[in-house]
């Protein structure tokens, strides 16, 4: 049985959502007059109660679409060190921004209001790069889908609040976060000053991102789409495999959550595993013990019974669950890894 754990973002559209996208009303997006991805935008920044969204492409164009609404060139941003932002946009925010980043040395992704606080360069000190945006990940992609504590994120808002910077949030997992905690999506879009979500991962679609803020920034960001190329035609095939994926994808996530648990506590009970990341929603990452198996041979280990998954380096390997795992799969991949000695 070929199971592949890669990433949630491996999955393909059911037939539910394949049928729902044949069945699209589309027009030109290009010129607003697609019923379909007009619908998904307003029923997203509905969903997080925010003026307006803009469909996207990638998670990465609405992310640098945000990061540029918000800064200026010379302009710094603080993020975690593991931020996608940061590591997995291909330099996007020198490139498109002439912006850099100041890393924070956070917690499994997660940065703190102190953090933050502590990487604001004073505004009058004409030396270092102008302080003006948070970019905070939830859930974290690099740091094995931690969910941040809603307080913590108060408290960075306050302190945005204080210093005069924009917030922005990259939600790619967000829904995840969502059925992870019970919250509402609107309690987040009354802390941030933009939000960027995917629907291409736990959701199931084959493309597309959502950028969600103010009516005001949404006119920037289309501006900006236009220039970065991503202003696309019959979108609403697209937007109607989200709109599908709300209705549908959303509740179920939580059984992506509990097979990445048991994976988890699986992989804990081995003599063979040095560490195992605190497992919150549907990413697991783990280190073997290199003396009794290396990460390579981990990996081709996994292979040999088709099981794929990530090596990350320096030891550390991923799993991730996602629509398309399933119930059979996932007790096929419990009985290999319960099997496995070193
Ligand atoms: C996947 C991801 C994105 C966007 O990725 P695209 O592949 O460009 O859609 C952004 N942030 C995080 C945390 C992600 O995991």
């Amino acid at each position: 049985m070929e199971v592949n754990l890669i990433s949630d973002t491996v999955t393909r559209p059911t037939p539910g959502m394949l049928r729902a996208m044949m069945e699209a009303e589309v027009g030109d997006d290009v010129f607003k007059e697609d019923p379909s991805v007009n619908a998904l935008e307003r029923r997203v920044a509905a969903l997080f109660g925010m003026e307006g969204a803009l469909f996207f492409p990638s998670g990465t164009m609405a992310n640098q679409t945000g990061i540029k609404i918000h800064t200026q060139p010379g302009d710094q941003l603080i993020c975690d060190k593991f931020a996608h932002v940061y590591n997995y946009e291909g330099g996007g925010v020198s490139f498109n921004s002439l912006a850099s980043c100041k890393l924070v040395d956070g917690d499994r992704g997660m940065i703190t209001a102190q953090q933050v606080e502590d990487s604001i360069n004073p505004p009058d000190f004409y030396h270092s790069p102008r302080t003006r945006l948070v970019c905070v990940e939830n859930t974290t992609n690099k740091g094995g889908g931690a969910c941040y504590d809603f307080e913590e994120l108060l408290r960075i808002r306050e302190v945005c609040g204080v210093h005069g910077l924009a917030f922005h949030l990259d939600g790619a997992r967000i829904w995840n976060a969502l059925v992870k905690t019970g919250q509402k999506a609107a309690d987040y879009g009354e802390l941030f000053d933009t939000i960027s979500v995917c629907l291409s991962k736990g959701l199931g679609c084959p493309v597309g991102s959502l950028l969600i803020g103010s009516a005001k920034h949404m006119e920037q960001a289309l501006r900006i789409r236009k220039v970065l190329g991503g202003g696309m035609r019959q979108a609403g095939y697209l937007a109607a495999a989200g709109l599908y994926a709300l209705e549908h994808h959303v509740d179920r996530l939580a059984e992506d959550h509990r097979k990445a648990r048991e994976l988890g506590q699986l992989l804990e009970s081995k003599d063979f595993i040095r560490y195992v990341a605190p497992v919150e929603t549907n990413i697991v990452i783990f280190e073997t013990r290199p003396e009794r198996v290396t990460e390579s041979r981990m990996l081709e280990v996994f292979n040999a019974h088709e099981i794929r998954l990530i090596g990350m380096g320096q030891g550390k390997l991923r799993l991730v669950t996602h629509l398309d795992y399933t119930d059979e799969m996932h007790a096929y991949v419990m009985s290999v890894l319960d099997g496995m000695s070193f």
